[in-house]
C-alpha cells in the first residue's frame, strides 16, 4: 500500500518535471522533433516504468514487456540504420531518449543502452547477412543482447583477457568465461570478445554467440546494491562451437569493435546518470517544500536553498557536457573519444553526488525504501564503475592530452 502511494506521488513528480521545469526538462536548444520524443521518452518513463521501478528493485524482476513496448516506440535500436529495424536518430537524440526514460527507472534504461550498443556494433560491424539476421529482432526487443568483454582475471585491462577462439574448420571452438554480464541468462544474443591471436588488443575478435549453442552457460544469478531490474552473471564457454560466419569484421579488429561500442556507451550511461539527478533534484525540491522543521519549511532554509541550487547547476553543466560529447561522436570528430570519456567520468560523478545530497535533503526518509530517493543513488552507483571505470576514463583523457600535438 506505502509503495503504491508512494508510487502515485512518484509519477505525479515525473509529470511535474517533464511538463512545468523547463530548467530541468533542458528541451533547450532541442529541435521540434527532438522535443516530440523526449515527450514521448518522459511519458513512457512516467507511465510504464515509474510505478512499477521500486517492485522491479525489490522483486529483481527484469521487464520484458515493457522493454518490448518502449521498443515499439523505437528505443530498441535509437541509432541502428532504419533499413535493418532501428530508428536511424542521432546519438545527441539518444542522449536525450535516455536521460528522459532514467527518470522512470535508471536500471532498466541502463540495460536497454547496453543493449542498443550491442545493436549498433552488429549494425556497423556486421556484414550484410548478419545485420539482417540480428538486427530486426534486437530492434524489436523480439531478443535481447549483452555485451561480453570483462572476465574474472581482466576488467580495467581488458585487453588482456583470456577467452580463446580457436579455429576448427568453419567453426570457432570458444573456451573461457566472462564475468558480470548485464542480461547474461536472460538475453538471447551475446556479443563476445576473445582471443584468437596473439597477446594483446591486436589478438581479440569479435563473435556473436546465440543462446542454446551447445558449451554456453552461465553462472549464479549476481545480488547486487542496485541495478535490480536487470540480471548480472558469468557467461561460460566450454568447447563452445560458433561458426566463422558470426564473427564481425576481420580477426584481430575486435578490441576496436569493443571501444567503438562503449564512447557511445559511455555517453548512454552518463544519460543514464542525467536522468537520475534529474529526477532526484525534483524529488528534493519537492521534499523541502512540505517539509517543516523548526517551525518552518526546510525550503525556507538558505543552507538547503544554496544546496539546491548548486545541484541544479552541476545538472544543467553535465547535461552540457554529455551534448557536447554526443555531437562530437555523431561528427566523429578527432575529440570524440576523450570528450565521451570526459562526459562519462564528470557526469556520474557529479550526478552521484546530486542524487546523494537528494537523499541527504530527505533525512531519514531518504534512506527508507517507501521514497524513490534512494533508488536513484543505489542505481546509479556502478556508473562510476562500469562500461571503464572513471580511473580508467583519467587515464584515455590524460593519454591523448599528453600523446597528440
Ligand atoms: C553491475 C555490473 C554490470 C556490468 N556489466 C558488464 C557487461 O555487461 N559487460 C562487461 O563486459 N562488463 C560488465 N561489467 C564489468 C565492468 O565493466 C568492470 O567491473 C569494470 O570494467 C572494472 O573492472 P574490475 O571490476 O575487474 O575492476 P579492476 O580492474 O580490478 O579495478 C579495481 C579498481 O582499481 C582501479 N584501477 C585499475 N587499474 C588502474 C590503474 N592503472 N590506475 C588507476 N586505477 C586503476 C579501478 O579503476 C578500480 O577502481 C559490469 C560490472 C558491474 C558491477
Amino acid at each position: 500500500y506505502h509503495l503504491h502511494i508512494h508510487s502515485l506521488l512518484f509519477i505525479q513528480t515525473v509529470l511535474h518535471i517533464s511538463i512545468f521545469n523547463s530548467l530541468l526538462t533542458a528541451a533547450h536548444g532541442l529541435s521540434d522533433e527532438q522535443r516530440e520524443f523526449q515527450k514521448v521518452a518522459f511519458d513512457f518513463a512516467a507511465n510504464e516504468m515509474a510505478p512499477y521501478m521500486a517492485e522491479w528493485d525489490h522483486k529483481e524482476i527484469f521487464p520484458v514487456e515493457t522493454m518490448r513496448k518502449a521498443a515499439q516506440l523505437g528505443f530498441g535500436g535509437i541509432y541502428v540504420q532504419p533499413e535493418v529495424g532501428g530508428s536511424g536518430l542521432s546519438r545527441l537524440d539518444t542522449s536525450v531518449i535516455f536521460e528522459a526514460l532514467s527518470t522512470g527507472c535508471v536500471s532498466t534504461t541502463a540495460y536497454i543502452s547496453i543493449h542498443n550498443m550491442c545493436a549498433w556494433m552488429i549494425d556497423t560491424f556486421g556484414n550484410t547477412e548478419q545485420r539482417e539476421k540480428y538486427c530486426p529482432d534486437l530492434c524489436s526487443m523480439e531478443k535481447f543482447a549483452s555485451y561480453c568483454l570483462t572476465e574474472p582475471g581482466s576488467g580495467s585491462d581488458a585487453a588482456s583477457l583470456l577467452t580463446t577462439a580457436q579455429l576448427k574448420g568453419d567453426h570457432y571452438i570458444l573456451n573461457g568465461s566472462k564475468a558480470f554480464i548485464s542480461g547474461g541468462g536472460d538475453t538471447d544474443v551475446y556479443v563476445v570478445m576473445c582471443r584468437t591471436g596473439g597477446k594483446g588488443a591486436k589478438g581479440i575478435s569479435c563473435l556473436v554467440v546465440e543462446k542454446g549453442t551447445p558449451g554456453l552457460s552461465f553462472g549464479k544469478k549476481e545480488k547486487k546494491v542496485g541495478w535490480n531490474s536487470q540480471p548480472t552473471r558469468a557467461v561460460i564457454f566450454e568447447d563452445c562451437a560458433v561458426p566463422v560466419a558470426n564473427r564481425l569484421g576481420e580477426e584481430g579488429q575486435g578490441f576496436t569493435i569493443a571501444m567503438k561500442g562503449l564512447n557511445g556507451g559511455r555517453i548512454n550511461i552518463a544519460s543514464c546518470s542525467l536522468g537520475a539527478a534529474h529526477a532526484c533534484v525534483q524529488l528534493a525540491r519537492d521534499h523541502l517544500l512540505v517539509r517543516k522543521q523548526f517551525g518552518e519549511t526546510l525550503s525556507n532554509n538558505q543552507y538547503l536553498q544554496f544546496r539546491l541550487a548548486e545541484m541544479a547547476t552541476k545538472l544543467v553543466a553535465s547535461r552540457l557536457l554529455v551534448r557536447e560529447a554526443a555531437t562530437a561522436l555523431q561528427e566523429n570528430r578527432p575529440d570524440a573519444v576523450s570528450l565521451c570519456s570526459m562526459a562519462k567520468l564528470f557526469v556520474t560523478d557529479e550526478c552521484f553526488n546530486i542524487c546523494n545530497q537528494a537523499l541527504q535533503m530527505h533525512g531519514g526518509y531518504g534512506y527508507l525504501k517507501d521514497y524513490a530517493v534512494q533508488q536513484f543513488v543505489r542505481d546509479i552507483r556502478v556508473h562510476q564503475i562500469l562500461e571503464g571505470t572513471n580511473e580508467v576514463m583519467r587515464m584515455i583523457i590524460s593519454r591523448s592530452l599528453l600523446t597528440e600535438s
